[in-house]
């Protein structure tokens, strides 16, 4: 059955798409009809949607008896934009497993694969296949972590992400992120990797590595490093993007001390900290202290819900105790904004995933139970991410850049995955198949075919 993509393939410049059901949370406040929203349990309400030359001309609360493309009540979507991603480790599983299935057991297997394998050909051929599978499922904007832990691998790894930029450009947007130890901007080496993050508009990041010096504590050597960092960042104009607080170990202090650095240094740039999963396993004091100060220094949380169900709490011959996620209603009720994104795919980190953001959200909402409200949180791989991103949100005048999917409630949503999937972009529909796996089997030693 193929229903909607002959419906909407008869899109000509002007097409009308009504009674489709749309997500309150992923429009802008400007964009959200004053009155006239029939909002469900799901937090969705039945819209007409007008295109006009590839844009979105109207948008109004459906009216029944309207002309146009009747969408029988099909969930529409904005064009997913993937916040936290990494490009350059993709689809390396079949030739680098993870041994136990340990956030260790993966930080060694990608450095040894990094090092034995790492050319520019073989991280374009992965990168390239990842946004292959993202734009076939309707990714708009991804932001990719690129692993800078050694100069020359950094040049490679920036290389390649620089002319996919330009390759993809039209298609995705991509933004990258510096995957450096805290201690590697200290001295002069933090001016050149800003400047070579500045050349392409990306972001300040990695983790909060740093040896502390003679007589110091280790939180006293983070604060020195964020300092650094926050300086660079500001120097530079760039924004700050952080894997923090990756663990079950309620110890860990990296949000607390990125918030308390952004208040310190009245940071003006957009920040974001991907996993947090240790502020769940805190005592309620001092998870509800940390979130206050994420509000306060408008922190962006970003949640990665498989590579953190697949990592977190990972024992081998033990069963996992607790989901591994941030507190995200927490954080939310808090004023936190929380964004969703998909982390790694096929890797030591996480040893699945097709870059597909639907795909996310849905085990997302049942790991975190937003399932009963997943309406609200339609926002976390959309609107919030774009804002994140600086890409353009779905509203009046952007590009019709849409999904529309054969489910017309979270119930049908979260129930078949396998559900038929039309991507638009530009009002119309985009013909772009998944990639084979078999294209990627000489990079594993495998023989195509075999
Ligand atoms: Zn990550």
């Amino acid at each position: 059955m193929q229903r909607l993509r002959t419906l909407l393939g008869a899109t000509g410049p002007r097409a009308l798409l009504s009674d489709g059901r749309l997500a309150q949370s992923v429009l802008p406040a400007r964009d959200r009809p004053a009155q006239g929203w029939d909002v469900d349990a799901d937090g969705f309400a039945a819209v007409d949607l007008l295109i006009e030359d590839g844009r979105i001309a109207a948008l109004r609360p459906h009216q029944a008896g309207m002309e146009g493309l009747g969408l029988g009540g099909a969930l529409l979507w904005p064009g997913f934009v993937d916040a936290h991603t990494h490009l350059d480790k993709g689809h390396i599983w079949a030739r680098r497993r993870n041994p136990d299935g340990t956030h260790a057991g993966a930080a060694a297997a990608v450095a040894a694969d990094r090092r034995a394998h790492w050319t520019a050909d073989d991280i374009a051929r992965r990168f390239a296949f990842g946004l292959r599978c993202a734009h076939a499922r309707g990714t708009v904007a991804i932001r990719t972590h690129l692993d800078s832990y050694e100069p020359d691998q950094a040049r490679t790894a920036w290389e390649v992400f620089e002319t996919m930029r330009r390759d993809w450009a039209g298609r995705i947007a991509l933004q990258g992120v510096m995957m450096a130890r805290l201690e590697q901007y200290l001295g002069e080496d933090g001016e050149a990797l800003a400047a070579l993050v500045a050349r392409t508009g990306g972001c300040l990041g990695g983790i909060l590595r740093i040896t502390p010096h003679a007589g110091e504590t280790e939180v006293d050597a983070v604060d020195r490093g964020l300092d650094r960092l926050f300086t660079l960042a500001t120097r530079f104009g760039l924004d700050i993007d952080l894997h923090v607080d990756e663990t079950g170990d309620p110890a860990a202090s990296g949000l607390r001390a990125v918030a308390r650095a952004a208040l310190r240094h009245r940071f003006g740039g957009r920040i974001a900290c991907g996993h947090c999963c240790a502020l769940s396993v805190q005592d309620e004091a001092m998870m509800t202290e940390t979130i206050a100060l994420a509000a306060e220094a408008r922190i962006t949380v970003i949640c990665l819900p498989l590579a953190n169900q697949f990592l977190q709490d990972r024992v081998v011959g033990r069963t996992p105790r607790w989901r591994g996620i941030a507190p995200v209603h927490e954080l939310r009720a808090a004023g936190v904004e929380v964004v969703v994104a998909s982390d790694n795919c096929r890797d030591p980190f996480y040893a699945f995933g097709d870059h597909d953001l639907a795909d996310v959200l849905r085990d997302f909402a049942r790991i975190a139970h937003a399932d009963l409200e997943l309406g609200a949180w339609a926002d976390s791989v959309t609107r919030l991410p774009a804002a994140l991103l600086g890409h353009p949100p779905l509203a009046i005048g952007a590009p019709a850049d849409l999904v529309v999917m054969a489910a017309r409630s979270a119930s049908e949503f979260l129930a078949r995955p396998g559900a038929e999937r039309v991507v638009l972009r530009a009002g119309q529909v985009l013909d772009a198949a998944l990639p084979d796996y078999e294209t990627l089997d000489d990079l594993s030693g495998q023989t195509a075919g075999a």
